[in-house]
């Protein structure tokens, strides 16, 4: 019999969860467990889905939903947040809890870590008390017998009278069994002869295990143990953080040279035979330079320049998720945090905001002091998204390292960034102390987090789902915010009232604001127009310009600093915009994210007016340092 998966959309959120069934005799199954089990790998796994996974507790903070089928019989998956156990007070476990009770779930399947099977049973254990439909699902079987761990899966299955499987779910090995015990113990259930009944008497974790596991190789924790002194010694790990940041970046912007300037060629081709097919079949002069010069053109250069970029920077980062260097940034970092009186977890969420801030935010869930979630969810928008960063890296390519692109020239273009980021890191370090000691008064809570094993990265998934999920969700951010948005801003720049265009007339109106910050009106208003979605910032800028001038590459750095300089930028606008970049409101998803977590708009305002006014203020005493050094 073969395994068929039938994809659904993955729904979020952790409480009300509407379930998507098929037919009627679909088995709702939960998949439950510790964090970091590999849950959302055996989700994946049976539905097909690409649910986030990552080497690291608490990536999962909302239920995620997806179907599966097996021969004839269909499967309504649930992946419920990780938590270590149903007896403590956190967001995660409430909700898992609270789930599982419901009796929404028809099977509750507990995934378990082979590794430390033990520590898992505690968890399994107290599901068992509340729903006698379980099935044991012992994963990562892979990995214990890499460190020569051996179970006696049936012996474990007698002694608590429930099915329990083996199961290797990166690799799918045993998703077949498991799916016919959860067939098994769902039939068995329904025909409610009640033969799962929850072990009683049985007292607790070690009394199960006891004498079921086997370590061959006492030594197994050594190789980690050694890695550890490394990646978290006293000495060593800052400069590794900052080595690798550094390395990361470097990495993307040689890597990212090439397949710019071959999108870049490929763009300037097709605008021709767009504008060509336009023109043959008579599109009148004004709708045609709309659709060219306003939708194509920002669509093209979001392409051009800020996927590649993603495209290298992702697959490089969720290497270090999957290898478990994360929550050893977490470790590093928390020392730092606690002075701020805010948690170390919240360096996870600022790593998460590197893909998206509304991301970010989400994963704040993670901590469990409000006060500590409201810090981490205010500074979240100081770590630039992918919106962000790409036009960080361009202006830096266009104004500080300049000429031809080499080895050395993205060394030094990637120093630029990272120090960039390590501003918004201490800007971040700041805010949170500030807010402790003002609006959120209070001492740091005491927190525990896992370091995980390091695993060996799986490179070749990594790099197609990266690469695949990012330039699906870049280029579809694109189209949806991106387009229309061009669409507006070259009627703006089109449209006169008067002698003049209405995007010089509300330039003009910002302007003297603006001046004060090192910017111009453009500048401002790009900002403002860019609120849907901060990839089209850079774009708006370049097509203000434009209503000047022509462009004739997009893409290219020398062309595009000319037309910059053009309009009167100096490295002084340069580093104000990147500094205005860094510190402003969060983007209208990330803004609509926060109102969503926080329930409060009083929050959401705060989380939207400190970035803005922090920004306004850097960017003023910048601007006025360097005029006066100038002088
Ligand atoms: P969750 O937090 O329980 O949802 O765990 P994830 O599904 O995100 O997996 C945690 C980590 O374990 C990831 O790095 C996975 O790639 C890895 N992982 C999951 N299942 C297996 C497995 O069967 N074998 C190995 N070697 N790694 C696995």
């Amino acid at each position: 019999m073969g395994v068929s998966n039938v994809s659904a959309e993955i729904g979020t959120g952790c409480s009300g969860l509407e379930i998507k069934k098929k037919r009627g005799n679909d088995i709702v199954v939960a998949l439950a467990g510790n964090p970091n089990v590999g849950k959302s790998t055996v989700f994946n796994a049976m539905t097909g889905l690409h649910q986030h996974t990552g080497n690291w507790a608490g990536k999962t903070v909302a239920n995620a939903q997806g179907y599966a089928a097996y021969g004839q019989q269909g499967y309504v998956m649930v992946d419920i947040p990780g938590c270590y156990s149903l007896h403590t007070r956190s967001a995660e476990e409430d909700a898992a809890r609270e789930f599982i009770r419901s009796g929404v779930a028809d099977v509750v399947a507990v995934v378990c870590d082979a590794v430390c099977l033990e520590r898992n049973m505690e968890l399994a254990l107290q599901i068992m008390e509340l729903t006698d439909k379980v099935v044991i699902c012992v994963n990562l079987m892979d990995e214990a017998a890499k460190k020569k761990i051996r179970i006696d899966l049936k012996g474990l299955q007698d002694r608590l009278g429930v099915p329990v499987i083996g199961t290797s779910a990166r690799e799918g090995i045993g998703i077949q069994a498991l799916y016919q015990a959860i067939n098994e113990a769902a039939a068995r259930q329904k025909s409610g002869n009640g033969e799962y009944s929850s072990p009683q008497g049985t007292d607790r974790a070690g009394a199960v295990c006891r004498g079921l596991i086997k370590y061959e190789d006492s030594s197994y924790l050594a190789a980690d143990r050694k890695k550890d002194r490394i990646f978290t010694g006293k000495i060593t790990a800052v400069p590794i953080m900052f080595l690798l940041l550094l390395g990361t970046f470097w990495l993307t912007m040689i890597g990212a040279n090439y397949p710019s300037e071959l999108l870049r060629n490929l763009f300037a081709f097709l605008e021709g035979k767009l504008m060509d097919g336009l023109l043959r079949i008579r599109v009148p002069a004004p709708l045609r330079e709309m659709l060219v010069y306003g939708v194509y053109r920002v669509v093209a250069w979001i392409a051009a320049v800020m996927l590649p970029p993603m495209a290298i920077f992702f697959p490089l980062f969720t290497v270090m998720e999957d290898s478990g260097y994360l929550p050893r940034v977490a470790f590093n970092l928390d020392k730092c945090f606690r002075k701020c009186n805010a948690c170390g977890k919240q360096s996870l969420t600022m790593c998460m905001a590197f893909g998206c801030n509304a991301a970010g935010v989400t994963g704040c869930r993670i901590i469990d002091s409000p006060r500590e979630r409201l810090i981490a969810i205010i500074t979240n928008s100081f770590v630039p998204c992918n919106g962000r960063f790409p036009a960080l890296i361009a202006i830096i390519s266009m104004f500080f390292i300049g000429g031809e692109a080499g080895v050395g020239k993205s060394f030094l273009s990637a120093l630029v960034l990272a120090g960039f980021i390590v501003l918004g890191v201490g800007m971040t370090f700041f805010v949170s102390w500030f807010l402790s000691v003002t609006m959120l008064k209070g001492m740091p809570s005491f927190f525990a987090l896992e370091l995980p094993p390091y695993r060996r990265p799986q490179i070749g998934r990594i790099a197609v789902r990266s690469v695949c999920d990012r330039t699906i969700f870049v280029l579809g951010r694109a189209m949806a915010a991106a387009a229309p948005a061009g669409l507006i801003i070259w009627l703006m720049a089109n449209c006169r009232v008067g002698n003049m265009t209405v995007l010089s007339y509300l330039a003009g109106v910002l302007n003297p604001i603006a001046r004060m910050m090192g910017l111009d009106g453009v500048i401002l208003l790009a900002f403002i127009l860019g609120m849907p979605a901060n990839e089209i910032v850079v774009p708006i800028i370049i097509m203000a310009y434009l209503s000047k001038g022509t462009l004739t590459d997009i893409g290219d750095y020398n062309i595009l600093k000319q037309l910059l300089t053009d309009n009167g930028w100096t490295w002084v606008t340069a580093v104000s915009t990147m500094l205005f970049s860094l510190f402003h409101w969060p983007c209208a998803t990330a803004c609509m994210t926060i109102r969503k977590e926080t329930g409060s708009l009083k929050w959401t305002l705060a989380a939207i007016l400190i970035p803005t006014l922090l920004g306004v203020i850097v960017c003023m005493v910048f601007c006025f340092a360097a005029n006066h050094v100038r002088l």
